[in-house]
C-alpha cells in the first residue's frame, strides 16, 4: 500500500492508567467509522492510530473526510510509508510529495526517529534528505526558521514515514470514554451545538425532541433529525426519542396562570427527559441554555426547572456570546438546518408577559390543577424511538 492515515492522539495520552482503555475505545471508534469507506487496517502504537487501506477500491478519500470527525485525535496526516534507509526516504518523498514542495518558496525538513536503530539521528536525516532535496529543487529555497513548506519523515518502528503539514483533528475525548447523556434537542442553533461539545468530552450521545403536532410541523420534526444525524458525524449513531408533546402544552394552557406557561412545560421537559435517559442508562441531561438569552434563562428560572431532576444538566453554552455558538455551529455544518424558519413547541402559547424571576412555590402553586405523574407516564409511554447515523439520507 502506498498511502496510510497517521493521526495523533490527544488528551488520552496524558491519561495514565486508563491508557489503554481509552486506545481501545478509539481504536474500536476509527474502525466502526472505516467500515463505511472499504476495507482498512486500524491499530494504535506509540500514540499514534495507524489507519491502513486493505484494498484497491476503498474510498481513501472518503474515509480521509472521516477521520476529521472522530473525537480523541489532535491531529493528522495522509503519508507515504517506505524502508527505513535514507535513499528509500528521499525517493517516496519525491514521487509523493514533489510536486508540493515546488508550489513553495522555501522549504525544511523536519524529522523524527523513535527507532533508534537507525544510523542517523533526526537532525542528520533532516540535513541529508534537505540537502538532496535543495539540489533536485533549486527554485525552493531552504528556510529552516519560517519555510513555506515543511517535509516531515518519520523513523518509526515498522517503516519510515513522509507526509507534508499535518491537519487539525477533532480534538476531545474518544466517545464512550465519558458514559451517556441525554441532549434535550429543539431545532435551534444552540442544542445541536451543547450535543457536539459534550459529545466531544466522550460522551455517547442520545436526543429527546418535544414535538407539538398540528402546532408544529412534520417538517419541524424532519429539521431535527436531520440536526441528529448532522451531529451524528462527531458522536456516532445516536437514538432520537420524540415525545408528543400537544396534549400536555394544551392542559398547560387550560389550567395554569399564562406567565408560568414556558416555566411549566419547561419543568414537563425536563423530567419526561431524566426518565427516558435513567430509562436508557444515560448519567446527565444536556441543554443548550445560555445565560441570559431569553426570559426562561435566568438563574430563577434555571433553578425552578432544574428542581424537577437529580441528574446533573449539563449547559456547555452557558457562558457564551451567541457569535461563538454561531461559529461552532457553522464549523459543524449545523446551522444552515438550524435557521431553517420551521416553528418549535417552545413558540406555542408564549406568554406575553413571562415570569423571569420565578420561585417553586410559585411554580407548585401554578401547576396545582395538572396531575403531573398521570401525564409525564403517558408521554413516556408513547414515545416513539427513532435510529439516526450520518450515512441515512439527509432529511431535508
Ligand atoms: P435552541 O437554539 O437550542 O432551540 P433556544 O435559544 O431557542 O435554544 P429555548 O427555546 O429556551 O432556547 O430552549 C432552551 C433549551 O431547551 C434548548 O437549547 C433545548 O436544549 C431545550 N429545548 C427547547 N425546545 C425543545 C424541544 N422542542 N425539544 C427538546 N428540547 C427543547
Ligand atoms: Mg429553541
Amino acid at each position: 500500500m502506498n498511502e496510510i492515515f497517521l493521526m495523533k492522539l490527544g488528551e488520552i495520552v496524558l491519561k495514565g492508567a486508563n491508557k489503554r482503555q481509552f486506545e481501545n475505545k478509539l481504536r474500536q471508534n476509527v474502525r466502526r467509522r472505516m467500515k463505511h469507506y472499504g476495507n482498512f487496517d486500524v491499530y494504535i502504537m506509540q500514540s499514534t492510530v495507524y489507519v491502513v487501506p486493505e484494498d484497491e477500491n476503498a474510498d481513501v478519500d472518503g474515509a480521509w473526510e472521516a477521520c476529521h470527525s472522530i473525537f480523541g485525535v489532535v491531529s493528522l496526516c495522509r503519508c507515504r510509508p517506505c524502508e527505513k534507509n535514507v535513499d528509500a526516504i528521499y525517493n517516496a518523498i519525491e514521487e509523493y510529495l514533489g510536486e508540493d514542495l515546488d508550489c513553495a518558496r522555501s522549504f525544511k525538513v523536519e524529522s523524527k526517529r523513535s527507532d533508534k536503530q537507525f544510523p542517523l539521528n533526526s537532525i542528520q536525516i533532516s540535513q541529508e534528505i534537505g540537502g538532496r532535496l535543495a539540489e533536485a529543487h533549486p527554485s525552493v529555497k531552504v528556510d529552516v526558521r519560517k519555510p513555506e513548506y515543511t517535509v516531515y519523515v518519520e523513523v518509526r518502528d515498522l517503516a519510515a514515514y513522509v507526509h507534508g503539514p499535518a491537519e487539525p483533528g477533532a480534538g476531545g475525548l474518544p466517545t464512550g470514554v465519558g458514559g451517556r447523556a441525554m441532549c434535550l434537542l429543539s431545532g435551534g442553533i444552540d442544542s445541536p451545538v451543547a450535543a457536539y461539545m459534550i459529545a466531544k468530552r466522550g460522551v455517547e450521545i442520545e436526543c429527546v425532541h418535544f414535538f407539538s403536532y398540528p402546532y408544529t410541523s412534520q417538517l419541524a420534526k424532519d429539521k431535527v433529525l436531520e440536526l441528529a444525524r448532522l451531529v451524528t458525524k462527531y458522536s456516532g449513531r445516536m437514538t432520537v426519542n420524540i415525545v408528543s408533546f400537544t396534549e400536555i402544552q394544551e392542559a398547560i394552557r387550560d389550567n395554569c396562570p399564562e406567565e408560568y406557561f414556558t416555566l411549566i412545560m419547561r419543568r414537563f421537559m425536563m423530567e419526561i427527559a431524566q426518565r427516558l435517559a435513567k430509562h436508557d442508562g444515560c448519567g446527565a441531561l444536556i441543554t443548550g441554555e445560555n445565560l441570559g438569552q431569553v426570559a426562561s434563562q435566568t438563574m430563577e428560572a434555571m433553578t425552578v426547572t432544574g428542581a424537577v431532576v437529580d441528574i446533573p444538566v449539563f449547559m456547555p453554552l452557558v457562558g457564551m456570546d451567541k457569535e461563538e455558538i454561531v461559529t461552532i455551529s457553522r464549523k459543524i455544518g449545523a446551522f444552515e438546518t438550524s435557521i431553517l424558519p420551521y416553528e418549535d413547541c417552545c413558540t406555542v402559547f408564549t406568554p406575553k408577559h413571562p415570569k423571569t424571576k420565578p420561585t417553586i412555590g410559585q411554580l407548585i402553586h401554578a401547576e396545582a390543577k395538572l396531575d403531573r405523574q398521570a401525564m409525564i407516564d403517558k408521554a413516556v409511554e408513547t414515545v416513539e424511538r427513532i435510529q439516526v447515523k450520518y450515512h441515512d439520507e439527509p432529511r431535508i
